[in-house]
């Protein structure tokens, strides 16, 4: 299992690393995204789709969970599920069709719906660290896959 840890001080550097992942994202692979509102979630997420080679313009989707966009490498499914009422409404849209599909999918709040995340995924947090500076933001990145949750490695 492999923790890489990044330090962005713009959106630009967020974005940039958002779009450096997107670019080695494969039909199949999952990224969750942890981090408090305002924290960036949605610029890395904007570079990202940049990676996949989304050329229409990426929003957090307000009233869907799940937004699709077909014009890139391979189709990507944006979920924001910060106004989930009920995490089982990830099994009512039908999320396993999406997470186990030929798609790239990336959950913003992904720590809401937890227990319907693949254990094969690509972990991003962002947090803030204020005596860093405003826009300074720490970016762990970590590779999660079942042997980690048999407790192989730590
Ligand atoms: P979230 O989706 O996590 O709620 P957004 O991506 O919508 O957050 O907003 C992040 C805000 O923080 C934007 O206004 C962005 O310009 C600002 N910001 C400042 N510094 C950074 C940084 N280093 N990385 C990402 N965003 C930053
Ligand atoms: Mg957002």
């Amino acid at each position: 299992m492999s923790i890489t840890v990044y330090e962005t001080y713009t959106p630009e550097e967020t974005g940039a690393l958002g779009e450096k992942l997107g670019r080695l994202a494969k039909a199949g692979d999952v990224c969750s995204l942890i981090g408090d509102l305002g924290v960036g979630k949605t610029v890395f997420t904007q570079g990202f789709a940049k990676g996949i080679g989304v050329k229409e313009p990426v929003s957090s989707p307000t009233f869907t969970i799940v937004q699709v966009y077909e014009d890139g490498r391979v189709p990507f499914y944006h979920f924001d599920v910060y106004r989930i009422g009920d995490p089982e409404e990830m099994e009512e849209i039908g999320c396993e069709e999406y997470f186990y599909g030929n798609g790239v999918c990336l959950i913003e709040w992904a720590d809401l719906i937890e227990e319907f995340l693949p254990s094969e995924r690509l972990s991003v947090r962002i947090e803030k660290n204020l005596e860093k500076g405003f826009d300074y933001r720490k970016i762990t990145v970590q590779r999660m896959s079942q042997i980690r949750k048999r407790g192989f490695c730590v």
